[in-house]
């Protein structure tokens, strides 16, 4: 599973920095870094987009549907999830203010697009990067917890459950929160002197 995983995390990584990248440089009027080679960035969304909904579909599992980002983020940390929530509501004011903006006509949306059309692409780009990053690297950090969701008394249980179908107790949540969050809290040690 992560060895699969991983090469389609990374590369939605550099899809997102890449993305950040051209957005900056539109955002503030200058010719695109990469060139025309960056509508190779809406090519590669699709690259890892699939990917990413196969695994989803996994994460999401026997959770409901109106929980499906909750699920499907769950692996991540809330840091990755707030930054992908941040990155889609600033992709629907990008767009709006784009299509507000009304780009010049006859300037074409091809290679030589003006900055004012990359910055209205590139705004989801970024959050389609984004979101393709948080769920594969949600689905890699649940793959390591589930199988070990246990309740106090030791039976295994499915990752959407709270209570324990075998003998009824409470799941204690902070199993949900993933593999790391137990040494998530640096400085936090007691002053020994
Ligand atoms: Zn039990």
């Amino acid at each position: 599973m992560a060895v699969l995983l991983t090469p389609f995390l990374v590369l939605s990584v550099i899809g997102l920095v890449l993305s950040v990248i051209a957005h900056t440089a539109a955002l503030i009027g200058l010719p695109q870094p990469l060139g025309p080679a960056a509508w190779g960035l809406h090519i590669g969304i699709f690259v890892v987009w699939l990917p990413a909904v196969i695994v989803s579909n996994r994460l999401v599992g026997d959770f409901k549907r109106k929980d499906f980002w909750k699920a499907a983020l769950r692996g991540c940390p809330d840091w990755m999830r707030c930054l992908t929530y941040g990155f889609f509501g600033y992709a629907v004011v990008n767009f709006l203010l784009f299509m507000a903006a009304a780009p010049p006509k006859g300037a074409g949306g091809g290679a030589n697009a003006p900055p004012e059309v990359f910055r209205g692409f590139s705004g989801h780009w970024m959050a389609f990067y984004s979101a393709a990053a948080a769920i594969l690297y949600s689905a890699l950090a649940v793959s390591r917890s589930d199988p070990a969701r246990r309740c106090p008394n030791g039976h295994p249980v499915p990752p959407s459950a709270s209570f324990c179908e075998a003998c009824g107790a409470s799941i204690a949540e902070q199993d949900a929160a993933g593999p790391w969050s137990a040494d998530a809290e640096p400085g936090a040690a007691p002053d020994r002197g």
